[in-house]
Formats: C-alpha cells, sequence, structure tokens
C-alpha cells in the first residue's frame, strides 16, 4: 500500500531519535516545551500542576480501580461457567466470535480458551480498515498457525472508513483523537462482531479489552455488556450521529441493527480480561512461553495504526497534547510504564507537531488520503 514503507521508516527514525538525539536536542528548544509532572510526565496543558511540578493525580493517594482478590476469583468463575456452559451449543458451525488484532491481548485470549474450554469452537475476526499498519498483518499472518483457529478478515470498501475517519477527524469530541477516531474504530469493530454473530448464529462475542480499557473507554463496570445495550439500534458513535457521518444510508446500515434479528439471535458479549485482570507482564510472560510473541521487541509506534501519527499532531494543535497520553501517564502512575522514556516521546511529538520534524511528510500524506486539507484539523504545515 502507498506510503506504508515510507510510514514505518519515519516511525523508526522517530524511535531512534528519542533514544539518541532527543536528550540533548531538547535542551534547545525546552523553553517552547510544555511542563510535565515530574512523576508520571503529565502536560500541564492536560492538567495543572502544583508548585513542585506535580500533578492532581499524583497528589492523590492512589485511587485504586483494580479489583480486589475476591472478587476476581468470582468474576472468573462466573466467565468461566458461561464458557463451559456453551461448548457445542452453538446452531452453526461456531460457538464463539473472538475479536484478533494480533496483540498480545487477542492472541493470549484466544490460547487461554482453547487450554481450558477445549469444546468452544472458535471463529476469530479481524477487522482490516485499510489503515493497519502491514507490521500488524504481518504478525497477524504469523500467529494464526500457531493459534490454530479459524479466522476472517473483514475489510468494508475503502470510502466507508475514509468518510468514518475524515468526519471524525473534523469533529473532535473532547477527548480528541483517541476518544473519537479510536474509540469510533473500536465500536465499529464490535458492530460488526455483533452482525456477524447474529447472521451466523454465534452465540458468544469475546473480545479482549482489559480491565482499564473496559472501564474508561466503554464505560462499562462488568465482564458482559449489559443486555439492553446489545439489543440497541445503533445511531450514533463518540457522541457524532451517524446521520451526519454517512450521507449514504447503506453505509449507516453497516453499523449494528439489533432489530433486523430476532432477539435469540442476539449475541452476548463477554470481556474475559475484564474478569482475569492480569498484568501486563502476567500476559506477556504467558504469551511468550506459549511462543505467541515475536522475538524482536516492537512498539506501539510501528505497529499499530498508520493514523496515529496524524492523530497526535493533530490533538497537540487542538489540545495542547496527544490524546493517547493520558492511558500512558496513568500507566506511568501504577508503575507500568517507564515516565523518563515516555516523557521523552511526547515531548519529541509535541515539538514534531509544532516544527513538521519527522511527521510532516506523513500527516500530508494521511490528511490527503482522507480528502483533507491541513487548515480542515487546523495543523499549520
Ligand atoms: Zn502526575
Amino acid at each position: 500500500m502507498q506510503g506504508t514503507a515510507q510510514s514505518i521508516r519515519a516511525a523508526s527514525m522517530f524511535e531512534l531519535y528519542v533514544r539518541t538525539v532527543w536528550p540533548l536536542h531538547r535542551r534547545f528548544v525546552k523553553q517552547r516545551l510544555s511542563k510535565r509532572c515530574a512523576k508520571c510526565a503529565a502536560s500541564a496543558a492536560m492538567i495543572s500542576l502544583d508548585v513542585n511540578g506535580i500533578c492532581a493525580l499524583c497528589q492523590k493517594p492512589t485511587s485504586n480501580t483494580s479489583a480486589s482478590p475476591s472478587q476476581v476469583a468470582q468474576e472468573t468463575t462466573a466467565v468461566a461457567e458461561i464458557l463451559r456452559a456453551h461448548q457445542g451449543q452453538g446452531q452453526g458451525a461456531y460457538d464463539a466470535l473472538v475479536a484478533y488484532s494480533g496483540g498480545k491481548d487477542s492472541s493470549y485470549l484466544i490460547r487461554r480458551i482453547q487450554t481450558e474450554f477445549s469444546g468452544l469452537r472458535l471463529l476469530a475476526f479481524t477487522m482490516d480498515n485499510g489503515f493497519m499498519s502491514p507490521v500488524a498483518k504481518e504478525n497477524i499472518e504469523e500467529l494464526l498457525p500457531k493459534l490454530g483457529v479459524d479466522h476472517l478478515f473483514i475489510r468494508p470498501r475503502r470510502e466507508f472508513y475514509v468518510s468514518l475517519f475524515r468526519y471524525c477527524l473534523t469533529h473532535l469530541n473532547k477527548e480528541g483523537g483517541y476518544g473519537t477516531v479510536d474509540f469510533s474504530d473500536g465500536e465499529f469493530m464490535l458492530d460488526s462482531a455483533r452482525e456477524l454473530a447474529a447472521e451466523r448464529r454465534i452465540p458468544l462475542i469475546l473480545c479482549g479489552y482489559s480491565r482499564y480499557q473496559v472501564q474508561n473507554g466503554l464505560r462499562l463496570h462488568g465482564f458482559e455488556s449489559p443486555r439492553e445495550r446489545e439489543l440497541c439500534d445503533r445511531v450514533d458513535t463518540a457522541g457524532l450521529s451517524l446521520a451526519d457521518i454517512f450521507p449514504d444510508e447503506i453505509d449507516r446500515k453497516r453499523w449494528w441493527q439489533a432489530s433486523r434479528h430476532p432477539p435469540e439471535a442476539v449475541a452476548r458479549l463477554l470481556f474475559p480480561l475484564y474478569a482475569w485482570n492480569l498484568e501486563e507482564s502476567e500476559i506477556k510472560n504467558q504469551v511468550t512461553a506459549w511462543g505467541l510473541l515475536r522475538k524482536t521487541a516492537q512498539s506501539p509506534i510501528v505497529t499499530n495504526h498508520r493514523l496515529i501519527p496524524l492523530l497526535g499532531v493533530v490533538d497537540v494543535h487542538q489540545l495542547g497534547y496527544s490524546s493517547f497520553e493520558i492511558e500512558l501517564c496513568r500507566m506511568v502512575r501504577e508503575g507500568k510504564a517507564d515516565r523518563r522514556e515516555w516523557q521523552r516521546v511526547f515531548e519529541l511529538l509535541e515539538h514534531s507537531a509544532k516544527t513538521g520534524l519527522f511527521v510532516r511528510t506523513l500527516v500530508l500524506d494521511s490528511l490527503a488520503e482522507l480528502g483533507l486539507t491541513p487548515a480542515d484539523v487546523r495543523v499549520p504545515f
């Protein structure tokens, strides 16, 4: 695909620069960078800092959002009961449809289900939104034979995603690119799963979102999406009306329309990792032990969505920081990510967004792919 080799090269250059040159370069441009929390690297544009340069979230004693061991045990048992009861029970060829991104969480989910519930007939699926990184695709091609699972790629026509991303990017909500573009991408992935499961009479959908992603992204507080939510027709995403995003009714009807199906054909949507509540390191170690992780370390900048650099730059110009920083700063506060390492990435992104360093061509090409100009998203280059 056009521009992909270039985007990988730019991302690799960016990462090399962060580690080697930026620690020196930043001394000369420090005055023009946002102040950041000395503990979690959160930008002063995101949250106010006190006289000691500490943000409000770092001052509070850590509000523990994670579950107690007894709650985890209880929820793990409840999920196991559902999965066990569905083994061999689907009316068609499958009992559960699993969302598969090629990342470690969804690889972990599939292998653990295969190990503990070997009678559950799985169909994995991956959404190809036309902006997948080629590295992510290679991961999937390499891992699927190892997982030994039936798999489908779902790829709607290109104009569908171009319309969605173009509209979202020019109508960002207060949660920026992450909460608008990335969120809608995830919502459409789940809607496609709902439709596929209903059509093929698959009674369960399994998604590998973490407890944090379910609580903060989907605003759900349980391992299963409430039944009334699954039985609702979709009318909006990220606070934007589908009628405004898609002039074409065919594209609006691609989203979940529960009313087209009898209620008994509507699958239950479960998030098993919510119940299991594992540390990132536990998942990583287990996936490595299973031989399901590539040896070469891969950063999310190279493996994710090709639009990530564009989203980051637009966020810096509209919010003052990249909306992806919110989750990463939380991980720093919880001791799951390194402050110095991520502070360098955030700072270089801020500098690049303002000067165009490394990202200029990438951003202009991504905008052109979406049929947008820099002025449409208030980027001054
Ligand atoms: Zn902080």
